[in-house]
């Protein structure tokens, strides 16, 4: 039985085809709100709307590459054709490729930039106007504990993080007025197919030691951090950093 935290709400979640956006849709879903997951992978995206919603009536996937602006005017249309209104954007749609300042190719800090961070900027220049028309909205923007502090290794990872701490900040100001709330998410390790990335080098294991709890993250950790800024209840927080990460910054 469903509960009703987000009971008459539209949420767009990027990046939502796997991993922590596909909690996020099954998690606000089950509390009472339509959602439109987005992603650049159409099968994987498709499966999970399903799974939502095997009717289609309260979850939809719309293919969405949030580098392109053209893209979000294509999804915004898409979200009010279905669902009518937009009263939630997490823009959780990421890549990591690790680097050094040493070995990171500009090509490669380019290609990071757009996504984890241009892509942030689209998506909240995408809402704000109806956000701001219809004087209310929540945008959570999933940032990084790489966002939190220097971290070897990560450097475009960590630059396009911080960027979103930072845009989440102003942004937040510039929409207070407004009733449009704007707040940053800020994961430590979370078991999703991202974390793939650390296998290879069997790095797993040795991440695993250093957080306090002593496990990862399963991806319905951060969803309910997302569910929580997203609904009426944490009406009183904008421009803030919220960390989930097991006690690894602490
Ligand atoms: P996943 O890789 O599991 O999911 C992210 C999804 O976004 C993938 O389906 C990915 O497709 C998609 N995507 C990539 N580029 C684009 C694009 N241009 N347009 C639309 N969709 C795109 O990642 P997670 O669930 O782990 O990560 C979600 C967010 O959380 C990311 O922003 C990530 O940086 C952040 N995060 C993750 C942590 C972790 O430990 N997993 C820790 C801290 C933060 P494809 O697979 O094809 O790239």
């Amino acid at each position: 039985m469903g509960k009703s935290r987000l009971e008459g709400k539209v949420a767009l979640i990027t990046g939502g085809a796997r991993g922590m956006g596909a909690s996020e849709a099954a998690l606000f879903a089950d509390e009472g709100a339509s959602v439109v997951v987005s992603d650049l992978r159409v099968d994987a995206g498709e499966e999970t709307a399903r799974r939502v919603s095997p009717d289609g009536s309260v979850c939809r996937f719309v293919r969405h590459d949030v580098t392109s602006e053209d893209d979000w005017v294509a999804t915004v249309a898409f979200v009010l054709d279905t669902f009518g209104r937009i009263d939630i954007l997490v823009n959780n749609a990421g890549i990591f490729e690790g680097g050094t300042v040493l070995d990171t190719t500009l090509e490669a800090y380019r290609r990071t930039i757009d996504i984890n961070q241009v892509g942030v900027f689209l998506g909240m220049k995408s809402v704000a106007p109806l956000m701001v028309a219809q004087k209310s909205g929540s945008i959570v923007n999933i940032s990084s504990v790489a966002g939190m502090a220097g971290t070897p290794g990560f450097l475009a990872y960590g630059a396009s993080k911080w960027a979103v701490r930072g845009m989440t900040k102003g942004v937040a100001r510039e929409l207070a007025p407004y009733g449009v709330r704007v707040n940053s998410i800020h994961p430590g390790i979370i078991d999703t197919p991202m974390l793939a990335a650390f296998d290879d080098a069997g790095v797993r294991e040795l991440v695993r030691q250093r957080i306090p709890v002593g496990y990862e993250a399963e991806p319905v950790h951060v969803a309910r951090l997302a569910l929580y800024l997203a609904s009426d209840d944490s009406s009183y927080s904008t421009g803030s950093e919220f960390i989930v990460d097991g006690g690894w910054s602490a």
